[in-house]
């Protein structure tokens, strides 16, 4: 018979209909893809389920990995066994000794329809079996251990122990996304919700040297390479902005400076994304956190596309955002020190109502129409996998 195995549940939403294959199709690949490393697992997909048979891996290791799987809903430690009655009963009380707690009650889905006891019948025999030979009793409404079990027509499969998935849809379900990725907490939580989404990212970095160093790169790296977690390459582009960002000071009356950047960064954010068949741009913007990212300030400098912007933390606490990045590990990067071209050029007395009109008055004054153009023609990239940097040339 087989070792443990871990049994995945795929999440409900989009599962419906025609969908359902596809769904299913590019999640086992998924599934397989981040389980590389582990060549000796036996992964069987079906309508319904993935099994992952275990054989010396280390379950924990596998749990980690198979948690940051988006499109999967629950995970559970299965233990098969043979369908007969004693096999079940035994199984049951040994894997229910080795838990914590006192009460336990039994739960039996029967999809072998043809096995000989009904569901109710065969919950029975195991309840009581448990109670003759232990001193564990039985709590139907509030137990601390559960034992689910499943008939099946291959077997019968005991769980005890569940863990949460990351949800959402497989990735790559929902096409991909240009992230503008900068060097601080909130962008690498935005790219977090996207990938859980099944959203694929590729990050655009706008950055103005010398009056931004190098050490920034070197975040971007470290971002994007905790975030291979989630995709395991992911491409970040970055645009040469130092020309057009002296040219806004020197044309634009202060407070309006970070409105018309900001404008001009989209701008270079819809060529770049048409260019890369991104389907939408993506930032890290939160309603009302500083002057650029006011309901009126989002509207003035959304002005210049017509291409989809998703703003995953529209709406999140800055805490809430902190916490995020806490948990998926980008924060203590994102707080080491940099110069972000936001920063650098920040106005003593930013708008936070700048109007169309304005902007378009000190767009009049000079030619970036060109310098937009150049910008996001002249961009340099590299390839971050599976937490390692790729220059274009090893790519080849
Ligand atoms: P934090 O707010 O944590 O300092 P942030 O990344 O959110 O970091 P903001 O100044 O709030 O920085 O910028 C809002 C959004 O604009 C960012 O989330 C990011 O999507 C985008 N952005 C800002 N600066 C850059 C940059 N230099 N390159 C690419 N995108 C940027
Ligand atoms: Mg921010």
């Amino acid at each position: 018979m087989r070792g443990k195995c871990y049994l995945i549940r795929y999440g409900e939403l989009g599962t419906k209909g025609d969908n359902r294959k596809v769904f299913i199709n590019k999640l086992s690949k998924n599934i397989r893809s981040s389980l590389k490393g582990f060549p000796g697992l036996e992964i069987i997909s079906d309508r319904d389920h993935t099994y992952i048979y275990l054989n010396d891996e280390d379950p924990e290791a596998v749990l980690a990995i198979l948690q940051d799987v988006s499109g999967i809903q629950r995970i559970s430690l299965v233990l098969p066994s043979d369908k007969d009655v004693e096999s079940l009963q035994k199984l049951c009380l040994q894997e229910l000794s080795k838990s914590e707690g006192k009460t336990f009650k039994v739960n039996v889905k029967r999809h072998d329809k043809r096995y000989h006891l009904s569901s109710y019948e065969l919950c029975v025999a195991i309840a009581d079996y448990i109670l003759d030979n232990s001193s564990f009793e039985v709590d139907v409404h509030n137990p601390d251990a559960k034992l689910n079990i499943e008939l099946r027509e291959d077997g019968a499969y005991l769980s005890l122990h569940e863990y949460p998935g990351a949800g959402g849809y497989p990735l790559g379900m929902n096409g991909k996304v240009l992230l503008l990725l900068s060097g601080g907490i909130d962008s690498p939580v935005a790219a977090y919700s996207l990938l859980r989404r099944g959203i694929k990212v590729e990050c655009l970095h706008f950055a103005a040297p010398p009056y931004t160093s190098n050490a920034v790169i070197d975040k971007l790296e470290d971002l994007a390479g905790v975030l291979n977690r989630y995709q395991d390459k992911i491409m970040v582009s970055v645009v040469p902005f130092t020309k057009l960002q002296e040219d806004i000071y020197k044309h634009v009356a202060e407070p309006y400076c970070i409105t018309i950047m900001r404008r001009m960064m989209l701008r270079i954010a819809t060529i770049v994304a048409k260019n890369n068949h991104c389907l939408a741009i993506a930032t890290g913007e939160s309603i009302g956190q500083v002057a650029s990212q006011t309901l009126d300030s989002m509207q003035t400098i959304n002005e210049v596309t017509n291409f989809p912007i998703i703003r995953p933390l529209a709406c999140s606490d800055k805490l809430d955002i902190i916490h995020t990045s806490q948990k998926i590990g980008t924060y203590e990067i994102s707080i080491r020190p940099y110069e972000d071209c936001c920063t650098i050029f920040k106005p003593k007395k930013p708008k936070t109502k700048p109007s169309i009109k304005d902007c378009l008055y000190y767009e009049k004054q000079w030619d970036w129409q060109s310098q937009v153009e150049q910008c996001a023609n002249s961009l340099s990239y590299f390839l971050m996998e599976q937490g390692k940097r790729k220059d274009p040339e090893e790519e080849k």
